[in-house]
């Protein structure tokens, strides 16, 4: 069966585009709210759709779905709920190129990059079939005597997923397979500027078998989240965007009583040391700094050179942008770039204005990537892959996530100034060391105040069967996604104790606290 969500075409203009609308009840939702946002195609800066704006209504009408969906398929079997999940892992393991071109066309970056996010979030449906002994819980025979202990894990029922513009596919996956596995019912409001991956994704769940309101996709603004934060019905909320809304998130979410899990904003660091491989640092620096476009809340943006090997490697790493292509994510002619554009014409400018803060600031602009633009897709939303040196650590152009394509370097003299630099800074959410060093790095994996490092490797996203999650203001409240983290949060524990009452064991009445 095929899906009724295909790429957008890309359109002139607002005014005769398709609106892209919720899923509700296990079927695409026309909203009647009379709003809606902008949806453009980066690669060429044309609107290719609108997306619904949901009132109320439309919130309090996804929500009481979603707890209908609950209060099925929290009582189907371990042994089906395992035959929906593997059948969706196939189905999107088979048409993952699909999703791929959806997300191409509305976020801009290149489509094996959009595989890869696919993939690494299939990786959590994978781990997600293996719920039940993840979920299992414990028994303990004859704890005093005649007396059982055991212990269950059981769905929390209607869970709320937020999620931010840079990973339309593989960020949601870090929540929901997990939580369907567990027997919850997700309601997922995407970002507004890429809505089309969630729609795409709750048909293969139809697909799969899911029933009817198991995953619904609400698709709005601060409304439909404020709604996912204050309704009663709501058990949870997995958020993933910037620092300020994580923040918002953690804080509003908590006080209405909701399990929560934010995570933020990032600003990571690349420590190498002078015994460090350049050439191959200069790879990494380049994949890690320009892949994406530098939309990656793990991609490196500062780079601390432990001298002398500064201007060295700042001369591999110019070479290597000088052979980067950069054009329409979707390729022409068959022929892939390495980088495509920024998500909005918005988003480029701000990512502009700090090159031009770090610039006032005394910083050294290496490479240029203000004013780039591409033959053929004059109005695509490009920043080329931009190099600052001698960054002033007091710029807020240092101290800020910028999310685009600039690469940052600070100059140091030891491994400690390294380390203090990358302690002080407000985010800890990934951080990498190069070095042949062994020593070094164990210091390095045990003073950093990071929550995901690489040693040698320069975006350490964990595999599933680990979780992901950051430091200090990269991560509010302490659940992290997926991994062991990820089953505990989307399920509420029981202890029972039990006795079958014997007469002869029977010790009749006893008001004292009981012991063993
Ligand atoms: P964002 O914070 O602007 O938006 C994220 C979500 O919050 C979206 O669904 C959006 O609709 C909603 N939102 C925005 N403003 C809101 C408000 N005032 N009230 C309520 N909801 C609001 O983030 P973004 O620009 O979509 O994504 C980029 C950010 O996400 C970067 O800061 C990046 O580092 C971060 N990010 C972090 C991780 C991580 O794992 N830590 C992963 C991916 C992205």
């Amino acid at each position: 069966m095929s899906t009724t969500v295909s790429a957008p075409a890309g359109a002139a203009d607002a005014t005769d585009v398709r609106v892209i609308s919720h899923w509700i009840d296990g079927a695409e939702r026309v909203s009647t709210s009379g709003r809606t946002a902008p949806v453009y195609n980066p690669a060429t800066g044309a609107v290719s759709a609108r997306v619904a704006l949901a009132d109320q209504a439309e919130i309090d009408e996804a929500i009481a779905s979603a707890q209908r969906g609950f209060e099925v398929w929290k009582d189907y079997s371990i042994a089906k709920r395992q035959t929906v999940l593997f059948a969706f892992r196939e189905l999107l393991n088979a048409r993952k190129g699909e999703l791929a071109r959806i997300i191409t066309a509305e976020h801009g970056k290149v489509v094996s990059d959009a595989i890869g996010e696919i993939l690494r979030g299939q990786e959590v449906v994978e781990l997600a079939t293996g719920f039940p002994h993840l979920i299992k819980g414990a028994y303990s025979e004859n704890v005093s005597t005649g007396i059982d202990v055991y212990s269950l894990r059981q769905p929390l029922g209607v869970v709320g997923i937020i999620s931010p513009f840079n990973f339309p596919a593989m960020v949601p996956m870090w929540f929901f397979p997990i939580a369907i596995a567990a027997g919850n019912a997700v309601v997922v409001k995407p970002s507004e500027k890429d809505p089309s991956a969630s729609l795409w994704i709750a048909q293969l769940w139809k697909e799969a078998g899911l029933p009817d309101g198991v995953f619904t996709v609400l698709q709005g603004d601060k409304l439909a989240v404020d709604g996912l934060l204050t309704n009663p019905v709501v058990q949870s909320v997995s958020f993933v965007g910037s620092t300020p809304i994580a923040q918002y998130i953690y804080e509003t979410a908590s006080r209405n009583g909701k399990r929560v899990q934010a995570l933020g904003g990032a600003k990571n660091h690349m420590l190498v040391l002078p015994d460090a491989d350049l050439d191959l640092v200069a790879d990494q620096a380049v994949n890690a700094g320009y892949g994406a476009a530098g939309e990656r809340c793990m991609a490196i943006s500062v780079v601390l050179a432990v001298e002398p090997v500064a201007d060295e490697l700042i001369a591999k790493i110019v070479e290597r942008i000088g052979k980067l292509k950069i054009g329409n994510g979707a390729g022409v002619d068959g022929v892939e770039p390495d980088m495509g554009p920024l998500i909005t014409g918005v988003h480029r400018d701000k990512v502009s204005s700090y090159v031009d803060i770090a610039e006032q600031d005394g910083a050294t602009i290496v490479v240029d990537g203000r004013g780039f633009t591409v033959d053929g897709h004059e109005d695509g939303f490009f920043f080329g892959p931009t190099l600052i040196d001698e960054i002033p650590t007091t710029s807020r152009a240092y101290q800020e996530e910028i999310f685009g394509p600039v690469l940052e370097v600070v100059r140091i003299q030891t491994f400690q100034e390294g380390l203090d630099l990358i302690n002080s800074g407000q985010f800890g959410n990934g951080t990498a060391i190069f070095t042949n060093d062994g020593g070094a790095a164990r210091r390095f994996q045990n003073e950093v105040q990071v929550g995901m490092i690489g040693i040698n490797v320069p975006i350490p996203v964990p595999v599933a069967y680990h979780s992901f999650g950051g430091w200090k203001a990269s991560l509010f409240g302490d659940a992290k996604a997926y991994g062991v983290h990820g089953f505990d949060f989307f399920t509420r524990e029981k202890a029972i104790t039990s006795r079958w009452l014997d007469p002869a064991t029977h010790g009749g009445i006893n008001l004292g606290f009981p012991q063993n």
